[in-house]
Protein backbone atom coordinates (compact mmCIF):
# COMPACT_ATOMS: atom_id res chain seq x y z
CA UNK A 1 0.00 0.00 0.00
CA UNK A 2 1.15 3.69 -0.82
CA UNK A 3 0.12 6.60 0.87
CA UNK A 4 1.73 10.28 1.59
CA UNK A 5 1.80 13.22 3.86
CA UNK A 6 2.09 16.59 2.21
CA UNK A 7 3.19 19.16 4.77
CA UNK A 8 2.94 22.97 3.29
CA UNK A 9 4.20 25.03 6.21
CA UNK A 10 4.78 29.14 6.01
CA UNK A 11 8.47 28.47 4.67
CA UNK A 12 8.66 24.97 3.19
CA UNK A 13 7.08 22.44 2.14
CA UNK A 14 7.95 18.49 2.96
CA UNK A 15 6.33 15.63 1.61
CA UNK A 16 6.79 12.02 2.89
CA UNK A 17 6.27 8.94 0.76
CA UNK A 18 5.33 5.83 2.44
CA UNK A 19 4.99 2.41 1.43
CA UNK A 20 3.16 -0.61 4.13
CA UNK A 21 4.96 0.92 7.07
CA UNK A 22 8.23 2.46 5.71
CA UNK A 23 9.32 5.30 4.39
CA UNK A 24 10.29 5.67 0.40
CA UNK A 25 10.96 9.19 0.25
CA UNK A 26 10.98 12.06 1.24
CA UNK A 27 11.42 15.85 0.39
CA UNK A 28 11.63 19.75 1.69
CA UNK A 29 11.36 21.95 -0.87
CA UNK A 30 11.07 26.07 -0.31
CA UNK A 31 7.27 27.31 -0.07
CA UNK A 32 6.70 29.48 -3.27
CA UNK A 33 4.07 32.35 -3.28
CA UNK A 34 1.31 29.61 -4.57
CA UNK A 35 0.65 27.27 -2.29
CA UNK A 36 -1.13 24.64 -4.78
CA UNK A 37 2.30 25.17 -7.30
CA UNK A 38 4.23 23.88 -4.08
CA UNK A 39 2.10 21.35 -3.50
CA UNK A 40 2.62 19.80 -7.06
CA UNK A 41 6.07 20.68 -7.21
CA UNK A 42 6.28 19.03 -3.63
CA UNK A 43 4.70 16.00 -4.45
CA UNK A 44 6.06 15.56 -7.58
CA UNK A 45 9.90 15.53 -6.43
CA UNK A 46 8.60 13.35 -3.50
CA UNK A 47 7.61 10.61 -5.94
CA UNK A 48 10.89 11.35 -8.47
CA UNK A 49 13.31 8.18 -8.64
CA UNK A 50 10.47 6.28 -6.72
CA UNK A 51 9.23 4.55 -9.68
CA UNK A 52 5.86 5.46 -8.91
CA UNK A 53 3.35 8.39 -10.49
CA UNK A 54 0.79 10.43 -8.11
CA UNK A 55 -1.62 7.54 -9.18
CA UNK A 56 -0.17 4.87 -7.63
CA UNK A 57 -0.93 6.73 -4.39
CA UNK A 58 -3.73 5.54 -2.24
CA UNK A 59 -4.34 7.68 -0.39
CA UNK A 60 -2.76 11.38 0.78
CA UNK A 61 -3.19 13.63 4.00
CA UNK A 62 -2.02 17.19 3.68
CA UNK A 63 -1.41 19.37 6.69
CA UNK A 64 0.52 22.35 7.68
CA UNK A 65 -0.92 25.61 7.32
CA UNK A 66 -1.74 25.65 3.56
CA UNK A 67 -3.12 22.00 3.65
CA UNK A 68 -6.60 23.31 2.35
CA UNK A 69 -4.68 24.35 -0.93
CA UNK A 70 -3.19 20.55 -2.03
CA UNK A 71 -5.79 19.67 -4.25
CA UNK A 72 -5.23 16.18 -4.66
CA UNK A 73 -5.64 15.53 -1.05
CA UNK A 74 -7.80 13.10 -0.11
CA UNK A 75 -8.27 14.35 3.40
CA UNK A 76 -6.48 17.45 5.24
CA UNK A 77 -5.53 17.25 9.18
CA UNK A 78 -3.88 19.53 11.32
CA UNK A 79 -0.17 19.88 11.93
CA UNK A 80 -0.91 19.36 15.92
CA UNK A 81 -2.29 15.82 15.56
CA UNK A 82 0.25 15.52 12.20
CA UNK A 83 3.31 16.13 14.90
CA UNK A 84 2.08 14.18 17.61
CA UNK A 85 1.63 10.91 15.39
CA UNK A 86 4.88 12.08 13.32
CA UNK A 87 7.25 11.91 16.32
CA UNK A 88 5.72 8.80 18.06
CA UNK A 89 6.29 6.57 14.96
CA UNK A 90 10.15 7.65 15.84
CA UNK A 91 9.60 7.29 20.15
CA UNK A 92 6.33 6.22 21.35
CA UNK A 93 7.63 7.34 24.78
CA UNK A 94 7.72 10.95 23.54
CA UNK A 95 4.57 12.78 25.40
CA UNK A 96 5.91 16.25 25.19
CA UNK A 97 6.68 17.63 22.14
CA UNK A 98 7.52 21.03 21.07
CA UNK A 99 7.36 22.11 17.60
CA UNK A 100 9.25 24.92 16.48
CA UNK A 101 8.09 25.86 12.65
CA UNK A 102 8.35 28.91 10.47
CA UNK A 103 5.71 31.32 11.66
CA UNK A 104 4.52 29.70 14.89
CA UNK A 105 5.48 27.69 17.91
CA UNK A 106 3.09 25.27 19.56
CA UNK A 107 3.90 22.75 22.74
CA UNK A 108 2.07 19.22 22.67
CA UNK A 109 1.16 16.63 24.78
CA UNK A 110 0.61 13.19 23.55
CA UNK A 111 -0.19 9.77 24.83
CA UNK A 112 1.45 6.73 23.86
CA UNK A 113 -0.44 5.71 20.32
CA UNK A 114 0.31 9.23 19.30
CA UNK A 115 -3.02 11.23 20.01
CA UNK A 116 -3.27 14.70 21.24
CA UNK A 117 -4.00 14.97 24.78
CA UNK A 118 -3.51 19.25 25.29
CA UNK A 119 -1.82 21.65 22.86
CA UNK A 120 -0.85 25.60 23.12
CA UNK A 121 -0.14 27.15 20.04
CA UNK A 122 2.11 30.66 20.04
CA UNK A 123 1.36 32.29 16.90
CA UNK A 124 0.92 35.88 17.61
CA UNK A 125 4.31 36.77 17.20
CA UNK A 126 7.46 36.29 15.40
CA UNK A 127 9.95 36.02 17.95
CA UNK A 128 11.03 32.31 17.99
CA UNK A 129 10.04 31.28 15.04
CA UNK A 130 12.17 30.47 11.85
CA UNK A 131 11.14 33.55 10.18
CA UNK A 132 12.77 35.63 13.39
CA UNK A 133 15.59 33.45 12.87
CA UNK A 134 16.19 33.85 9.24
CA UNK A 135 15.96 37.60 9.88
CA UNK A 136 18.68 37.92 12.59
CA UNK A 137 20.92 35.81 10.44
CA UNK A 138 19.95 38.10 7.77
CA UNK A 139 20.91 41.64 10.21
CA UNK A 140 24.53 39.49 11.39
CA UNK A 141 25.31 38.54 7.77
CA UNK A 142 25.30 35.02 9.00
CA UNK A 143 24.05 31.81 7.01
CA UNK A 144 21.14 30.17 8.96
CA UNK A 145 22.68 27.15 8.88
CA UNK A 146 25.36 28.25 10.86
CA UNK A 147 23.89 30.82 13.98
CA UNK A 148 23.47 27.65 15.97
CA UNK A 149 27.14 26.43 16.53
CA UNK A 150 28.06 30.32 16.52
CA UNK A 151 25.99 30.82 19.28
CA UNK A 152 27.59 27.93 21.31
CA UNK A 153 31.05 29.60 20.87
CA UNK A 154 30.03 32.50 22.90
CA UNK A 155 31.65 33.29 26.51
CA UNK A 156 29.45 36.25 27.17
CA UNK A 157 25.66 35.81 25.60
CA UNK A 158 23.97 39.37 25.28
CA UNK A 159 21.36 39.96 27.82
CA UNK A 160 18.13 40.98 25.55
CA UNK A 161 15.17 42.98 26.78
CA UNK A 162 12.49 41.19 24.77
CA UNK A 163 11.62 38.40 22.32
CA UNK A 164 9.21 40.62 20.39
CA UNK A 165 10.40 40.44 16.66
CA UNK A 166 10.65 43.85 15.93
CA UNK A 167 12.59 45.27 19.00
CA UNK A 168 14.76 42.31 19.20
CA UNK A 169 16.11 42.52 15.51
CA UNK A 170 16.72 46.52 16.76
CA UNK A 171 18.59 45.34 19.39
CA UNK A 172 20.35 43.03 17.60
CA UNK A 173 21.27 45.45 15.32
CA UNK A 174 22.34 47.95 17.85
CA UNK A 175 24.65 45.81 19.88
CA UNK A 176 26.18 44.65 16.21
CA UNK A 177 26.77 48.06 15.43
CA UNK A 178 27.96 48.97 18.93
CA UNK A 179 30.84 45.87 18.21
CA UNK A 180 29.16 43.14 20.14
CA UNK A 181 30.09 39.59 18.87
CA UNK A 182 28.01 37.58 16.72
CA UNK A 183 28.38 34.60 18.96
CA UNK A 184 26.79 36.42 21.94
CA UNK A 185 24.61 38.58 20.34
CA UNK A 186 23.20 34.81 19.02
CA UNK A 187 23.51 33.12 22.66
CA UNK A 188 21.26 35.87 24.19
CA UNK A 189 19.02 35.13 21.34
CA UNK A 190 18.79 31.81 21.96
CA UNK A 191 18.46 32.10 25.23
CA UNK A 192 15.69 34.16 25.42
CA UNK A 193 13.69 31.97 22.85
CA UNK A 194 14.51 29.38 25.09
CA UNK A 195 12.91 30.71 28.03
CA UNK A 196 9.87 31.57 25.88
CA UNK A 197 9.61 28.11 24.77
CA UNK A 198 10.02 26.66 28.35
CA UNK A 199 7.20 29.03 29.35
CA UNK A 200 4.72 27.82 26.27
CA UNK A 201 5.54 24.09 27.75
CA UNK A 202 4.36 25.00 31.21
CA UNK A 203 1.22 25.45 29.69
CA UNK A 204 0.70 22.28 28.61
CA UNK A 205 2.51 20.05 31.00
CA UNK A 206 6.27 19.04 30.54
CA UNK A 207 5.99 15.10 30.59
CA UNK A 208 8.94 12.55 30.01
CA UNK A 209 9.99 11.58 26.93
CA UNK A 210 10.07 15.26 25.15
CA UNK A 211 10.91 16.21 21.70
CA UNK A 212 11.49 18.78 19.30
CA UNK A 213 10.24 18.80 16.10
CA UNK A 214 10.15 21.43 12.65
CA UNK A 215 12.92 23.28 11.11
CA UNK A 216 14.40 24.90 14.27
CA UNK A 217 15.54 21.58 15.98
CA UNK A 218 17.91 21.56 13.37
CA UNK A 219 19.60 24.53 15.38
CA UNK A 220 22.23 22.90 17.60
CA UNK A 221 22.44 26.03 19.54
CA UNK A 222 18.91 25.99 20.06
CA UNK A 223 18.51 22.32 21.34
CA UNK A 224 21.63 22.93 23.59
CA UNK A 225 20.10 26.26 25.42
CA UNK A 226 16.15 24.49 25.39
CA UNK A 227 17.79 21.13 27.00
CA UNK A 228 19.51 23.15 29.47
CA UNK A 229 16.62 24.93 30.18
CA UNK A 230 13.55 21.81 30.39
CA UNK A 231 16.10 19.98 32.10
CA UNK A 232 15.60 16.98 29.91
CA UNK A 233 17.35 15.62 26.81
CA UNK A 234 15.33 15.95 23.82
CA UNK A 235 14.99 13.01 21.77
CA UNK A 236 15.87 14.07 18.39
CA UNK A 237 14.27 12.28 15.42
CA UNK A 238 16.80 12.09 11.80
CA UNK A 239 15.13 15.16 10.30
CA UNK A 240 12.75 17.22 12.84
CA UNK A 241 11.53 18.91 10.09
CA UNK A 242 9.94 16.13 8.41
CA UNK A 243 8.42 15.26 11.29
CA UNK A 244 4.44 16.53 10.07
CA UNK A 245 4.48 15.23 6.38
CA UNK A 246 5.54 11.70 7.94
CA UNK A 247 2.30 12.22 10.49
CA UNK A 248 0.04 12.68 7.79
CA UNK A 249 1.54 10.07 5.87
CA UNK A 250 0.99 7.54 8.88
CA UNK A 251 -2.29 8.66 9.18
CA UNK A 252 -3.17 8.57 5.31
CA UNK A 253 -1.72 4.90 5.53
CA UNK A 254 -4.17 4.03 8.91
CA UNK A 255 -7.06 5.67 6.49
CA UNK A 256 -6.73 2.51 4.36
CA UNK A 257 -6.27 -1.08 5.24
CA UNK A 258 -4.08 -3.20 3.72
CA UNK A 259 -6.34 -4.57 0.44
CA UNK A 260 -6.55 -0.86 0.09
CA UNK A 261 -10.13 -0.16 1.16
CA UNK A 262 -10.97 2.54 3.36
CA UNK A 263 -10.69 1.26 7.18
CA UNK A 264 -13.82 1.29 9.24
CA UNK A 265 -13.02 3.81 11.63
CA UNK A 266 -15.80 6.45 11.82
CA UNK A 267 -14.22 10.43 12.86
CA UNK A 268 -16.96 12.71 14.34
CA UNK A 269 -15.83 15.83 14.92
CA UNK A 270 -13.82 19.29 13.61
CA UNK A 271 -11.08 21.20 13.57
CA UNK A 272 -11.31 25.15 14.32
CA UNK A 273 -9.47 28.11 15.84
CA UNK A 274 -8.95 26.53 18.79
CA UNK A 275 -7.71 22.95 17.66
CA UNK A 276 -9.06 19.65 16.49
CA UNK A 277 -11.99 17.90 18.48
CA UNK A 278 -12.53 14.31 17.05
CA UNK A 279 -13.83 11.15 18.55
CA UNK A 280 -12.64 7.93 16.54
CA UNK A 281 -14.73 4.83 16.86
CA UNK A 282 -13.32 1.92 15.21
CA UNK A 283 -16.34 -0.02 14.13
CA UNK A 284 -13.92 -2.75 12.77
CA UNK A 285 -13.05 -3.34 17.22
CA UNK A 286 -16.12 -2.63 18.70
CA UNK A 287 -18.38 -5.52 19.58
CA UNK A 288 -21.27 -3.39 20.67
CA UNK A 289 -21.18 -3.50 24.50
CA UNK A 290 -22.14 -0.51 24.97
CA UNK A 291 -20.26 0.24 28.44
CA UNK A 292 -19.31 3.42 26.67
CA UNK A 293 -22.97 4.70 26.42
CA UNK A 294 -23.34 4.07 30.02
CA UNK A 295 -20.07 5.69 31.38
CA UNK A 296 -20.19 8.47 29.49
CA UNK A 297 -21.51 11.43 31.59
CA UNK A 298 -21.89 14.33 28.56
CA UNK A 299 -24.30 11.36 27.02
CA UNK A 300 -23.02 11.96 23.64
CA UNK A 301 -22.63 8.13 22.46
CA UNK A 302 -25.31 5.61 21.52
CA UNK A 303 -25.43 2.11 19.84
CA UNK A 304 -26.91 2.07 16.58
CA UNK A 305 -27.31 -0.89 14.34
CA UNK A 306 -25.63 -0.19 10.66
CA UNK A 307 -27.63 -2.36 7.82
CA UNK A 308 -29.65 -4.43 10.42
CA UNK A 309 -26.57 -6.27 11.38
CA UNK A 310 -24.66 -5.68 15.38
CA UNK A 311 -24.35 -3.11 17.33
CA UNK A 312 -21.73 -0.21 17.31
CA UNK A 313 -21.27 2.82 19.12
CA UNK A 314 -21.89 6.00 17.89
CA UNK A 315 -21.43 9.55 18.52
CA UNK A 316 -25.33 11.42 18.45
CA UNK A 317 -25.95 13.41 15.75
CA UNK A 318 -26.46 16.22 17.32
CA UNK A 319 -23.19 16.14 19.56
CA UNK A 320 -20.52 16.42 16.32
CA UNK A 321 -20.79 19.66 15.61
CA UNK A 322 -20.45 20.88 19.42
CA UNK A 323 -18.00 18.17 20.09
CA UNK A 324 -15.52 20.95 22.05
CA UNK A 325 -18.51 22.08 24.58
CA UNK A 326 -19.74 18.58 25.96
CA UNK A 327 -17.21 16.73 26.24
CA UNK A 328 -13.79 17.78 28.10
CA UNK A 329 -11.29 15.46 26.31
CA UNK A 330 -10.38 11.85 27.85
CA UNK A 331 -7.51 13.05 29.79
CA UNK A 332 -9.94 15.90 31.46
CA UNK A 333 -12.69 13.30 31.56
CA UNK A 334 -10.67 10.78 33.59
CA UNK A 335 -9.57 13.42 36.34
CA UNK A 336 -13.22 14.30 36.76
CA UNK A 337 -14.83 11.37 36.71
CA UNK A 338 -13.92 7.60 37.42
CA UNK A 339 -14.83 5.81 34.49
CA UNK A 340 -15.02 7.04 30.97
CA UNK A 341 -15.28 5.96 27.74
CA UNK A 342 -11.58 4.30 27.30
CA UNK A 343 -11.59 2.75 30.30
CA UNK A 344 -14.69 0.85 29.87
CA UNK A 345 -13.50 -0.33 26.24
CA UNK A 346 -12.13 -3.11 26.58
CA UNK A 347 -11.70 -3.20 22.26
CA UNK A 348 -9.71 -0.21 22.80
CA UNK A 349 -12.10 1.19 19.78
CA UNK A 350 -12.68 4.34 20.97
CA UNK A 351 -9.95 7.26 20.72
CA UNK A 352 -9.90 11.43 21.07
CA UNK A 353 -7.77 13.88 19.26
CA UNK A 354 -8.21 16.93 21.82
S1 LIG B 1 -17.15 0.30 25.04
FE1 LIG B 1 -15.89 0.00 23.19
S2 LIG B 1 -16.52 -1.99 22.39
FE2 LIG B 1 -18.11 -1.33 23.84
S3 LIG B 1 -19.64 -0.26 22.56
FE3 LIG B 1 -18.23 1.30 23.32
S4 LIG B 1 -16.69 1.47 21.68
FE4 LIG B 1 -17.76 -0.43 21.34
S1 LIG C 1 -14.09 11.46 27.31
FE1 LIG C 1 -15.77 11.46 28.82
S2 LIG C 1 -17.25 13.00 28.05
FE2 LIG C 1 -15.84 12.51 26.35
S3 LIG C 1 -16.88 10.88 25.20
FE3 LIG C 1 -15.52 9.87 26.67
S4 LIG C 1 -16.78 9.51 28.49
FE4 LIG C 1 -17.88 10.99 27.20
Amino acid sequence: MIAAGIDIGSRAAKAVVMSSGSILSSVICDTGPESVKTAHTTMARALKGTGLSQDDIQYIVATGYGRVLVPFANENISEISCHARGINWYFPSVRTILDMGGQDCKAINCDSNGLVTNFIMNDKCAGGTGRFLEMIAEVLNTSLDEIGELSLSSRNATPFNTICAVFAQSEAIAHFRKGGAKSDILAGLHEAIATRSLNLLKRVSVERDFSITGGIAKNSGMVAKIREKIGMEPLLCEDPQIVGALGAALLAEERCNTDGSQDMKAHYGYTDGTGDYFITIDSGQCDGCGYCVEACPAGILIMAREDGSQLKAELKEEARKNLAFLCPGFLSCRHRHEVNCHSVCSKDAISHTW
